[in-house]
């Protein structure tokens, strides 16, 4: 069928749709008979059977929105529940979900191997033997609740606040555990940003003062991504059909990626460069913009801080913007074509033609880099902010086609509680010696515990396994087995995990139909909330019953954390005199635990802008709505806030200092449909900025210290890191100036499609497409070491080595080699783990020196899944990440993962999946890279531990920024 046909049945079925008075989705296919099903059918839909065929036997379905938990994206998904056994069948896309408008990508629908998993976790566990050791036995809720209660109240009586740490990986939502923690009054909130976006985050933040970019793919005319966004990258699937929507209008895709991925099959123009050196391309890229005044010259006047800039830097010049454009193109001159080239290996000539592409774009150009290079590579955190930089200089800034900062395409409503800053600051996460690292140097916990730091006397992790995802993961085992370092640890989690097995509690908690949750993300223009809930709860509370707890509709005793959290705090503080309690006490009804139900229609109700109407002209309330359709879209097109004009009544005894910020004296305005501009400053005379004069007019401008989009980075000067104050290129770890000449590049960094990091082992249609992660070797480089595709070769790190099998392809840079780290997952006793996708090993320890072998891999079994039975996959893999040693960079304190290696034939003796580490050379490179820090303590500009205006998660109050008074040994609080 052409597309005019297509186009006619689709606009035929359109019209009698609607003329049956309901809402037409043409949906993916755009062919009607695949549309959605429309939301005035969600209470009955009638589907055939597809395991009765030939008889046409028809099931009818119920249909209740809830969200995916399969990565960061927040797609919507419609559960379809059976409405004769009140089981869920299947997921598939919600279209009422305005970031994923009902397509999802292949770990979406397979939820539902998560949800009927046959070795999920279904009821509370205790260790019954030592830590590691397999022996579990089944326990209640209430006595997990009140031995970790009793134990967080005493560690609060007791003023060891320090030792409460929550560690999340994939959050997945809006700040809920964050606001319990300040409830306890903990600076306890730990992440894995750390391992993750950091880097990436910081280039961004020190430009805009917001720490993501959103970018409006859909309307660009070019699109540059350092990522691999049509598969795996940040806020992947909303993202990747927005992309495709660009280049199906006419945008120019450009991809950097040493990698041929699958995003890299789709561009126009694909760069393989040498690792790390992409930012050498980015700067030839603004050389070609700025040497030819390229480059939008009224936006750059309006909107950097070139003042600042000059007055700082350049005291000694007229401050004007023609002397700055000057000085801006001495900065870069170096930055050649050629040296690009001879820096990142791709040739002049394509890098000039991406210049020009990137020059014709105007204000339509896109970009985006989340993870890929900047996670990869010693001042990574460079690749965003001179990717950005191209955004500056064409002034793609919030415009239409162009970039956003996040916060101007997301919503976070105000919540019904929130508990002041947490009066403390936890040096064992956020250590002086890393001042402006973006989060939580987590990765480096072992290390601080092993150097005698602190200790931790209750430890949680939820969607997060630093054994096996983090760096270094034998460290982790060696403290995790400590209980002088960690006294007690709880893992929540859904399914087995790596650190799970070193825990004395596992407790179950649900998947994305058992739980609820609310959560916003910067997909495109727009600003929506989207709710997460326990399918069958909202489904039977819609047929009148009244459920008052999760674990009620949930399989086994699998409970959800917003019922956890608030029980938990709840049994802390019985009788209110810790001032805890209060957090979690029900407005409605004082004396009673707040439930979720009143927590979410608090928010729904008070808190977003428009759903209260909405709802109502449904006739349901905000709640039902959002029970009933899971999304609501706040608003559309939010457009370049930073031109917004301050309204008179915000301005009130204004004052202007010399680079145009204008201070206030009236009050924050209460409203909350506001996008939210967070005031970093105030004057001397207590004024609180409030925007910035721009040719004779006040507008919102930026979030940053100087309220304009900060080329120079005063921040970064002040605190020691004067030389990258201005988007600059700094050399990576693996730049070859700093390998030996038997060393290579190991690209460690990528995911596969299907797969997530730990909580997919559970779901076998994607362990089916996915199970493994072979060495992709460029042909060239395999000829010298004399392997072909299967043979196994091994990978010497600084640390230890890894044996995995070769897999030869055209697909890498010749010479640098890469190894996707979704794989390897290994379980150490029978009972633990998914057998679907975990490797039976033994662990073998002598001295420093620990060893993994592999006893078996995957094997069919007999479960009450047929499947099972029929799986015909043994390799699941190699868990390189164990050989890799921390790399923290020293400004953003993210740890760069690309590691520099020794690639070679296996030895005789060397088996598939064989794993080698010393963690004492792992605590070597620890101290090596601590030693190109720039601690607060002598680089502090004020005397505190760090610039407050930073973004931080469970920011604590503003005295405990302040260095004491004497200086104590790093490390004590
Ligand atoms: S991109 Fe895929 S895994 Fe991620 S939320 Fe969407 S459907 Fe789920």
């Amino acid at each position: 069928m052409n597309l005019k046909d297509l186009n006619e049945r689709v606009s035929a079925a359109r019209k009698e749709t609607e003329a049956r008075g309901e809402t037409f989705y043409p949906g993916p296919s755009r062919v009607h008979l695949a549309a959605f099903p429309p939301k005035e059918r969600w209470d009955d839909w009638v589907e055939l059977d597809s395991r009765a065929w030939p008889r046409r036997e028809e099931r009818r379905y119920a249909l209740v929105p809830t969200t995916c938990f399969n990565c960061e994206s927040a797609c919507g998904l419609l559960a379809y529940v059976d409405k004769a056994s009140m089981r869920v069948q299947k997921f598939e896309g919600n279209p009422e979900h305005p970031g994923s408008r009902g397509r999802n990508c292949a770990k979406g629908p397979a939820t539902i191997n998560q949800v009927t998993d046959p070795d999920r976790i279904l009821y509370p566990l205790k260790r019954a033997g030592k830590r590691g050791e397999g022996r579990w036995v089944r326990v209640g809720w209430d006595e997990v609740l009140d031995d970790l209660a009793g134990r967080i109240r005493k560690a609060l009586q007791e003023g060891r606040n320090n030792e409460v740490m929550y560690h999340v990986g994939r959050p997945g939502e809006d700040g809920f555990t964050e606001r319990v923690l300040a409830a306890w009054g903990v600076d306890g909130h730990n992440s894995h940003t750390n391992i993750c976006s950091s880097s990436s985050r910081a280039g961004y933040q020190f430009w805009m003062g917001l720490d993501r970019p959103s970018p409006d793919h859909a309307n660009a005319r070019v699109i540059l991504l350092i990522s691999s966004h049509l598969e795996s990258g940040h806020y992947f699937n909303p993202h990747a059909q927005r992309v495709i929507e660009g280049k199906a209008a006419g945008a120019k895709l450009i991809v950097f990626d040493t990698r041929l991925s699958h995003t890299a099959t789709h561009a126009d123009h694909w760069l393989s460069p040498y690792p790390g050196s992409e930012p050498a391309i980015l700067l030839a890229v603004a050389n070609y913009l700025i040497s030819r005044k390229l480059y939008d010259r009224d936006f750059v006047r309006r909107w950097w801080n070139w003042e600042e800039y000059m007055a700082v830097e350049h005291p000694e010049l007229e401050t004007s913007f023609e002397v700055f454009e000057e000085v801006l193109g001495g900065l870069y001159a170096s930055y050649t074509l050629e040296y690009a080239a001879k820096e990142s290996g791709v040739d002049a000539g394509v890098i000039e033609e991406v210049a020009r592409l990137v020059a014709s774009a105007g204000k339509r150009f896109s970009s985006h880099n989340w993870r890929s290079a900047a996670a990869g590579n010693s001042g990574g955190w460079q690749v965003a902010r001179t990717l950005f930089l191209l955004n500056a200089l064409t002034g793609a800034v919030a415009t239409e086609g162009g970039v956003f900062p996040n916060a101007w395409n997301k919503f976070v409503p105000k919540p019904i509680y929130s508990p002041p800053h947490p009066p403390k600051w936890n040096e064992l996460t956020w250590p002086r010696e890393y001042p402006l690292a973006m989060n939580e140097l987590s990765f480096l916990l072992p290390h601080f515990l092993k150097d005698g730091r602190g200790k931790v006397d209750t430890y949680f992790t939820r969607v997060y396994n630093p054994v096996w995802t983090n760096p270094d993961g034998f460290n982790w085992i060696d403290v995790l087995r400590d209980e002088s370092l960690i006294g007690c640890y709880a893992a929540l989690t859904p399914t087995w995990n790596e650190t799970a097995y070193f825990a004395d509690y596992v407790l179950p908690m649900g998947h994305a139909s058992e739980r609820h949750d609310i959560h916003s993300y910067e997909t495109h223009d727009a600003q929506w909330l989207g709710f997460r809930q326990p399918v069958l709860r909202a489904l039977r509370e819609r047929a009148g019953e009244k459920i008052t707890d999760t674990r009620e509709v949930n399989p086994g005793e699998v409970w959800e954390e917003n019922e956890f959290w608030l029980e938990l705090t709840w049994r802390i503080d019985p009788d209110g005199s810790l001032g805890v309690r209060r957090f979690a006490e029900s407005q409605k009804n004082p004396g009673e635990r707040l439930s979720v139900d009143e927590y979410y229609t608090h928010i729904f109700e008070n808190s977003v802008p428009g759903l209260p109407e909405r709802a109502a002209r449904e006739g349901l309330s905000p709640f039902e709505f959002m029970r009933r359709y899971g999304a609501f879209e706040i608003s559309r097109k939010v457009g370049a806030v930073y031109e917004q004009e301050v309204p008179a009544e915000e301005l009130d005894d204004e004052r202007v200092d010399r680079f145009g910020r204008v201070y206030t004296r009236a009050a924050k305005p209460a409203t909350t449909n506001v996008v939210p501009f967070p005031t970093p400053d105030a004057d001397s005379e207590g004024r609180r900025l409030v925007g910035v004069r721009v040719d004779e007019l006040t507008l919102r401008g930026f979030p940053t210290p100087s309220g304009r989009l900060e080329f120079y980075s005063k921040t970064l000067a002040d605190w020691g890191w004067h030389e990258y104050a201005v988007p600059a290129y700094i050399k990576s770890h693996v730049h070859p100036d700093k390998l030996n000449p038997d060393q290579t590049v190991l690209i460690s960094t990528f995911r596969v499609p299907v797969q997530i990091h730990t909580r997919s082992a559970n779901a076998k249609w994607l362990d089916e497409i996915a199970h493994t992660n072979p060495l992709w070797v460029h042909p060239s480089h395999a000829r010298r070491l004399k392997v072909e595709t299967g043979d196994l070769v091994r990978v010497e790190t600084e640390t230890g080595y890894f044996v995995v099998r070769a897999w030869v392809t055209e697909g890498i840079r010749p010479g640098v080699v890469a190894c996707s780290h979704h794989m390897g997952r290994w379980k150490l006793n029978d009972g633990e783990g998914q057998r679907q996708l975990m490797a039976t090993v033994s662990l073998d320890r002598k001295g420093s020196e620990w060893s993994l072998k592999r006893e078996r891999g995957a094997a069919p079994y007999e479960s009450e899944d047929a499947d099972t039975s029929r799986i015909w996959w043994a390799d699941v893999g190699v868990h390189q990440n164990l050989t890799f040693p921390v790399h923290p960079d020293p400004v953003s304190g993210m740890h760069c993962w690309h590691q520099a290696v020794r690639v070679r034939k296996a030895e005789p003796a060397d088996r598939y999946g064989d794993i080698h580490v010393d963690t004492e050379k792992s605590r070597e490179v620890y101290r090596a890279w601590l030693q190109f820090t720039r601690p607060a303590d002598t680089h502090s500009p004020d005397g505190t531990r760090r610039p407050y205006w930073l973004l931080r998660p469970l920011k604590p109050s503003r005295e405990v920024y302040r260095l004491p008074a004497e200086q104590e040994p790093v490390g004590s609080d």
